[in-house]
């Protein structure tokens, strides 16, 4: 019996709805600190995030108020990290879950530890009777994390199957497929994301793409 594996973020629901969720809390923290106005706040980490990437967001908001200092931006940081984030699945991972309950379901994920758990806490992830079990790979030590194929193995001793059994869906190409294929896992590539428009050598592509985890089944059953 095929075993399936998902990746967590943008595969299972969009990343961005986290990150908007964090941001939306380290507003209301410097509202509340400061009285900073928080929808302004929030505009600005979203204008940051779009025009330079994540690594200096926070800084770069507090500097507009006056307010940067190593101190505060480890604040922010903080609360963003351990915020309850209001993430919800993507429709389509909804029903995917519903189709394949029948099968073994594993989650693999990369990040960090705690921040890894509050999404699938939240997801409601973590006590889905569905679901097997939720490998957050950095609980396992930073060299473990992908693309190290150790949870997946982890994961074939456990079903006691062959790679060739287990199908990972995921949608980051710089990491998620590299590591795996060369073993014998079957690999899937759901394009959304960040990495949706991202083309990379074959050593690192999915077997296959798909644009809607409704397309997984006729994959799992052909
Ligand atoms: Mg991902």
């Amino acid at each position: 019996m095929p075993v399936i594996v998902f990746d967590l973020d943008d595969t299972l629901y969009e990343e961005i709805t986290f990150v908007r969720s964090g941001f939306r809390a380290v507003a209301a923290y410097l509202h509340r600190r400061f009285g900073i106005h928080p929808e302004e706040s929030y505009a600005e980490m979203i204008e940051i995030l779009d025009a330079e990437g994540r690594g200096r967001v926070f800084d770069r908001m507090l500097a507009l108020h006056n307010r940067l200092s190593v101190q505060l931006t480890k604040e922010c940081l903080a609360v963003y990290r351990s915020h309850e984030p209001a993430i919800a699945l993507a429709a389509d991972a909804v029903k995917c879950l519903e189709q394949l309950a029948a099968f073994p379901i594993y989650i693999v994920t990369d990040g960090n530890k705690l921040v890894q758990r509050r999404k699938l806490q939240a997801l409601g992830l973590l006590d889905d009777p569905r679901i097997r079990r939720c490998f957050i790979t950095r609980r396992f030590g930073v060299r473990n994390e992908k693309p190290s194929p150790y949870c997946f193995l982890k994961i074939c001793e456990l079903e006691r199957a062959n790679p060739e059994d287990v199908i990972y869906i995921g949608d980051n190409p710089n990491k998620d497929f590299v590591g795996i294929k060369p073993l014998g896992f079957r690999t899937v590539r759901i394009l959304r994301g960040a990495y949706a428009k991202l083309r990379m050598r074959e050593t690192h592509e999915a077997d296959r793409q798909i644009r809607d985890l409704a397309e997984l089944k006729d994959i799992i059953f052909e």
